[in-house]
């Protein structure tokens, strides 16, 4: 998606140990405009589908995850990543280990939110080792729900994420694939798609 990529040319910073820093229009502060055209995108790759739930991570999957859900008038679900007062029993749970934050943390959704023979489509910001994409798709899993596929913003494809998901024949669709991050410099795998 060449809108996303010309923005992370312009706006990224590449920090130690292959972190791209997005703040300035995903991470922290928000780009509205950005997150409309992204929401739009990933309901046009997977316009052949029949999705009935869009499940992300809180926090920073909720913008792009949004956006999709509203442009397919559907209902967005955010897993949890702290234990809520309000959220005990009943719950879809897995454990992420996070790679920028280097801790594991269990994710949990209520299973009020998700059922037995919905067709989801799990959003994230980022892909990296894929931790987070196969805890949300263990949690739709637990449900009996279908993974109609995995929408990413930012890939990072020298990372093993994309593969660990393809290995169990999921659909990735990512709209910036980085090939790599070397000398502090963003290099995409460039696709005809974007
Ligand atoms: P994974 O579970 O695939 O290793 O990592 C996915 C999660 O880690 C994403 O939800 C994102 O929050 C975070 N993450 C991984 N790599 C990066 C990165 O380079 N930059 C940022 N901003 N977040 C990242």
């Amino acid at each position: 998606m060449k809108l996303l990529k010309d923005k992370i040319h312009q706006d990224g910073l590449v920090l130690s140990g292959n972190v791209l820093k997005v703040d300035s229009f995903l991470n922290h502060q928000v780009d509205p405009f950005l997150m409309k055209k992204i929401g739009e995108e990933f309901v046009r790759r997977f316009s052949d589908e029949k999705i009935t739930k869009i499940l992300t991570l809180e926090s920073s999957g909720i913008s792009p995850a949004l956006m999709a859900a509203l442009e397919l008038e559907i209902p967005l679900v955010f897993a949890r990543k702290r234990k809520s007062l309000t959220l005990t029993d009943d719950l879809y749970t897995a454990e992420v280990y996070s790679y920028t934050k280097q801790e594991t943390n269990t994710i949990s959704v209520s299973k009020n939110w998700i059922h037995s023979g919905e067709k989801v489509l799990i959003i994230d910001d980022f892909l990296a080792n894929g931790q987070a994409a196969l805890g949300l798709c263990s949690i739709v899993q637990q449900a009996e729900a279908e993974i109609v596929g995995i929408g990413i913003v930012i890939e990072k494809s020298f990372q093993q994420g994309r593969n660990l998901l393809m290995d169990q024949n999921l659909r990735v669709e990512s709209l910036a694939r980085i090939k790599s991050l070397e000398n502090g410099k963003v290099q995409f795998i460039e696709e005809e798609n974007n």
